[in-house]
């Protein structure tokens, strides 16, 4: 049976999020700082009163009913993440805290096993510190090298450097799916094929795209992919990691504990098959149930409609923009979701956020956890307004009008 949907309508979205109701220094509230989490809907804040009022166990112990169902909840959770990115199997999905566990989980433990003296791990220019620093880790251990591919100056990656790049002793290729710092969507299909023709693998992290509809990871041809719930309009302290059923079946587990064993013993101990091989101690059960609220909330909803909404949304920001005396945008990507990164001339990024804070606009300022391609650009900074499907074309109006009286404030 096709399910019917309602045509997407902002008003009607935007009272299914109770935050989004409330003054904030005696302005209603314009939150733009979606980069960096994204609001709940009230169908995902029931889902965890009513785990924690009924269900609340543990789970995989399975001695009574209420584990039972706390049990089933949990792992019906993880078939609605496997569906929600066309993984071709649940078991292919493990829980993690979010995308900076997942990719710690691969860099860890395929990386244990698989790197070695001289080899290559290359991460894009624009990566978040997430998809750096724990390649750079296992990368010391084992005397390989993290190195990063060059970014245009329009914020997309440079194909051509990166293809001159790949030789056999790269051994994986770790870049984002879309840069949180700039909005670039990267065409991670290309680097697969390209990667995987030396011979290297490919993971992608999805922190920023998740909450854009494009994640299906089969199409993409990668082989890890790592995304945080709370980007989701799930909770924080959850999310996902999926990787082939093959490579995580050959990987060294990461952490030791409960769960993840099949036999304990002083003479040798053997462990679970994968999922449970990497989920060590007790889960984050209510979260996981959490963010199977938020797949199915979203499910909802118009995808459509959502989608032409974000883009209207783009389209407004960037055409307000262009107008905006001394305003540079910051990552010009032919490809991008709907992230406005910008500076004002005269300016510090700092200063802007906390005068539209006075007006009840949430932005994000700084470097955003990529300092390196803030570096590369020569910028210590942007103010990053980033939009989601709840916001409107008013709200873009406010963040203009916000913008002006800064402007006029400081300057
Ligand atoms: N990667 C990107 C592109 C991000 O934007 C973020 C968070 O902002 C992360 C990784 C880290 O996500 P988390 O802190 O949820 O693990």
């Amino acid at each position: 049976m096709t399910e019917q949907r309602k045509p997407f309508d902002v008003d009607t979205v935007r009272a299914d999020f109770p935050i989004l109701q409330q003054q904030v220094n005696g302005h209603p509230l314009v939150y733009l700082d979606n980069g960096a989490t994204t609001q709940k809907p009230q169908a995902v804040i029931d889902a965890l009163v009513h785990y924690y009022t009924c269900d609340n166990s543990n789970v995989h112990r399975g001695a009574h009913t209420l584990s039972d169902r706390a049990t089933e909840g949990f792992e019906q959770a993880r078939l609605a993440v496997a569906a929600f990115i066309n993984a071709p199997e649940a078991r292919e999905v493990i829980w993690t805290r979010g995308t900076t566990e997942g990719i710690n989980l691969v860099a860890a433990s395929w990386g244990r096993q698989h790197l070695q003296a001289g080899d290559r791990v290359l991460v894009s220019m624009m990566e978040h510190h997430s998809n750096i620093v724990p390649w750079q880790l296992i990368a010391a251990d084992k005397g390989a090298q993290v190195e990063a591919i060059p970014v245009t100056a329009s914020g997309e990656i440079d194909m051509l450097a990166f293809e001159s790049m790949l030789d056999e002793r790269v051994k994986m290729v770790s870049v984002g799916h879309v840069s949180n710092a700039l909005g670039s969507i990267n065409p991670v299909r290309e680097i697969a094929r390209l990667a995987h023709a030396v011979g290297a693998l490919v993971m992608i992290d999805g922190a920023q795209a998740i909450s854009h509809w494009m994640t299906d990871v089969q199409a993409l041809e990668c082989d890890f992919y790592a995304f945080s719930g709370h980007k989701l309009f799930g909770p924080t302290g959850i999310g996902a990691l999926w990787g082939r059923a093959e490579l995580l079946e050959a990987m060294p587990p990461w952490h030791g504990g409960g769960e993840m064993i099949e036999d304990v013993s002083f003479a040798g101990t053997t462990f679970n098959k994968i999922p449970f091989k990497f989920e060590a101690g007790t889960p984050n059960i209510a979260d996981a149930i959490g963010l199977a609220a938020a797949i199915s909330y979203l499910n909802s909803l118009d995808k459509a409609g959502m989608i032409a909404h974000e883009q209207a949304l783009m389209q407004y920001a960037q055409q307000r923009a262009e107008a905006f005396e001394g305003m540079r945008l910051v990552g010009t990507a032919q490809n991008r979701i709907c992230v406005m990164s910008f500076v004002l001339e005269g300016i510090h990024a700092a200063d802007i956020g906390m005068l539209l804070d006075q007006q009840g606009i949430a932005v994000r300022t700084g470097n955003h956890c990529a300092q390196p391609v803030m570096e590369h650009l020569g910028l210590d900074g942007t103010v990053r307004a980033s939009f989601s499907f709840y916001n409107t074309l008013a709200e873009v109006d406010r963040l203009f009008d916000g913008l002006a009286k800064a402007r006029e404030f400081l300057l």
